[in-house]
């Protein structure tokens, strides 16, 4: 193939600085999807945890409810023990002695009464929290799929259009000389996916420092490959004319 001159070179970098940045555009957004997928997952797990701790304080509800019940029996067992001993004291001063402890073990028994009420109506409760929580979790989980689902279409939707400019990119590629791609691949490489910038109002497209003239006369020439001084961008003008 008969060596290009080096404004058609140029004109063909540009085209194959426009597949590479649409590259660089889709890799990056592909090399944040794991990412996205484990902070999807991660709070789908804080919410699995949620339910699992309102599913822990359910069964130790239950477990103070049984030892309520428990407590409960024991004083009522006492208060009858006690009942039938009274009619066997002698003395008056026994008896009054029994009468207040019956009197004392039944108000315990209607403070533990109480608790166990209380307890009753926090069982119901968190049974409430733990089918709202599971629900929630379902809903979730459908989310979870669906949007993981999203992601991995994106995927092959990127990994398609990939593709597809690499093969464009190879079709680019033989119109260069190869020193001037080792250049130009070298530069992408190091520059954040732009290796070839046009010349704007006396200024790099690149980083935006000025040109001077005499570097924007040896653009115009095209007797060699231009950098910016500032940034190690190759350096052309799209629109010589302005
Ligand atoms: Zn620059």
């Amino acid at each position: 193939m008969p060596a290009l001159d080096l404004k058609t070179q140029l004109t063909n970098l540009v085209d194959l600085q426009k597949i590479d940045s649409e590259l660089y555009t889709l890799r990056y957004e592909k090399d944040a999807k794991p990412k996205e997928i484990s902070t999807l997952e991660a709070a789908f797990e804080e919410k699995k945890q949620s339910l699992a701790n309102i599913e822990k304080k359910s069964l130790d509800l239950q477990k103070q409810r049984k030892d309520t019940e428990l407590e409960l029996a024991v004083k009522e067992e006492s208060i009858k023990k006690l009942q039938t001993q009274l009619y066997q004291l002698k003395t008056n001063k026994e008896y009054q002695t029994m009468l207040k402890e019956i009197g004392d073990t039944k108000a315990d028994a209607s403070v533990i009464e109480d608790k166990a009420i209380q307890v009753l109506e926090q069982i119901d409760k968190t049974k409430a929290e733990v089918d709202d929580e599971k629900q929630r979790l379902q809903g979730g989980e459908k989310l979870l799929n669906e949007e993981k689902k999203n992601i991995e279409n994106r995927i092959k939707e990127i990994d398609e259009r990939m593709e597809q400019l690499e093969a464009q990119r190879k079709q680019v590629t033989p119109g260069l000389d190869s020193k001037i791609l080792v250049q130009y691949d070298r530069i992408l490489l190091n520059r954040d996916g732009l290796a070839i910038v046009n010349v704007n109002n006396d200024s790099c497209q690149g980083c935006n420092l000025h040109v001077p003239p005499q570097v924007i006369n040896l653009i115009k020439m095209y007797e060699r490959i231009v950098i910016c001084e500032a940034c190690n961008r190759i350096l052309y003008i799209e629109n010589e004319g302005n």
